[in-house]
């Protein structure tokens, strides 16, 4: 690796970077030309030679990558995701409950003032940061920095505040948290003194706004339109915007965006304000909550934080699974307490299962989160009951659940075929060393279980 050297660019910014990279954006702008891309089938970005006009954060990237377990794959699947700009209270009382419902993670783009510059019906102060980061952690949100107080910032004293102090005191505020990602927030003015929020990959270089941005943060979104990457290299994302669902128009659309984007083997990310949708608006975001729910059970579609999105790779089916689940029950309990907890394993049709009995207790199994705390993650499930069940579903903290703990009651249905259950967390980055995964039939009779997973997303 060269040695980084801080280097003085234009209005005055101080930023590490290597000269040899240093030399490549320069060429890259003057050149004016398309960046040479390195193709899908190489290795991981950070380790990637690719040109990229701008410098990112090489430490805080293979971080972000690391927390993940890799690259995303979803084996052929599109990807979308969705993002909440503020307004937390309209948030919490019309938005959380339908991805509750619906088991769909969000990415938060949250200004670290947000609670004393929005107020009212606006506004977000029902939802202080100690609340948004236990709902976040229970729900499986993600949180972007999106700036200090969305206004205007033209000088380098401002823009720094506004970007770089924003990131320190949302990091204080959520310490359960990562974050990892700026979501650049529309101000007006001089866009952040000609930024203009990301509109293209050499802004990130050109102007100081963009340089503390990757500086601060391991990636950014931006203005840049188009469907997004699934090569399983982040820096491609970088700077990729949203398809706007606030309109329900749009929103009513928004599975033929899914199959257009599907076409192209991309994904898509799709962004609302909770204030700007009416209730017909709300009636749209809802059934499009409900479509990609469905393609999702149908195996067609995963769905993913920003965060994931940035990682996905549709041409891989290697996805990092926290309870080790690739063998599954193929052989033996791995890892669960399926003996002690009088469960017996059965193998039908090529698959295992766990198969409950009149003696049966709760299913669990421990997992230490190590490098993984922070991130992000799906819980998986498939499921059968000829009589029909209900059950509920936990991930706590082992030593102590008063630090972090999440359930959910799913009915199954008497069935002869398995159905897919989900249920989205963020395991604490901070606080927790281990979480418990539990399985509890609390009435009903029979019920098979292919091994859980706890999918990176
Ligand atoms: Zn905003």
């Amino acid at each position: 690796m060269l040695g980084a050297v801080s280097g003085e660019l234009m209005h005055g910014g101080l930023i590490p970077f290597s000269r040899r990279r240093a030399m490549q954006v320069l060429a890259g702008q003057l050149a004016a030309t398309p960046v040479l891309l390195t193709g899908p089938g190489s290795a991981h970005a950070a380790e990637s030679p690719a040109p990229f006009p701008f410098v990112y954060n090489q430490t805080l990237l293979e971080a972000f990558i690391a927390r993940r377990g890799g690259a995303i794959g979803t084996a052929g699947r599109a990807a979308v995701a969705f993002r909440c700009d503020h307004h937390l209270n309209r948030f919490k009382a019309e938005l959380l409950p339908l991805h509750r419902k619906y088991a769909i993670p969000v990415t938060i783009a949250a200004m670290s003032q947000m609670t004393a510059v929005e107020k009212g019906p606006g506004g977000s102060e029902l939802m202080p940061f100690p609340l948004l980061q236990k709902s976040a952690l229970e729900n499986g949100f993600e949180i972007a920095n999106h700036s200090a107080t969305h206004r205007d910032a033209a000088s380098d004293l401002r823009l720094t505040e506004e970007i770089v102090e924003s990131h320190w005191s949302l990091a204080r505020s959520l310490p359960k948290l990562p974050i990892e990602l700026f979501v650049p927030p529309g101000v007006g003015g001089t866009n952040y003194r000609g930024f203009d929020g990301g509109a293209s990959w050499s802004s990130f270089q050109k102007h100081l706004a963009g340089r503390l941005i990757t500086q601060q943060h391991a990636l950014s979104t931006g203005y840049m339109p188009g469907y997004w990457s699934m090569t399983g290299q982040p820096l491609l994302n970088m700077g990729r915007s949203h398809i706007r669902i606030d309109d329900a128009a749009v929103a009513w659309r928004g599975k033929d965006f899914v199959k257009a984007a599907r076409r192209q083997h991309k994904g898509v990310c799709f962004m609302y304000h909770p204030s700007a949708l009416d209730a017909a608006g709300l009636a749209a975001v809802e059934n499009l909550f409900a479509w990609c729910a469905a393609e999702r059970d149908a195996g067609r579609l995963d769905i993913l934080t920003v965060g994931g999105l940035m990682l996905a790779r549709i041409d891989s089916p290697s996805r990092h699974d926290l309870l080790g689940g690739d063998e599954g029950f193929r052989n033996g309990w791995n890892g669960w307490n399926g003996s002690s907890a009088k469960w017996s394993l059965r193998a039908e049709q090529g698959g295992y299962y766990a198969r409950r009995g009149a003696a049966s207790t709760a299913l669990s199994k421990d997992c230490p989160l190590g490098a993984y705390a922070g991130s992000t993650r799906q819980l998986r499930m498939s499921v059968r009951s000829g009589t029909g069940v209900r059950l509920k579903l936990e991930v706590f903290d082992v030593e102590s659940p008063a630090r972090f703990s999440t359930a959910r009651t799913f009915t199954v249905r008497g069935s002869a075929a398995f159905s897919p259950l989900h249920q989205y967390v963020t395991l604490p980055m901070t606080g927790t060393q281990a979480v418990r995964v539990r399985l509890t039939p609390v009435s009903g009779g029979e019920l098979l279980v292919q091994a859980p997973q706890l999918l990176a997303a």
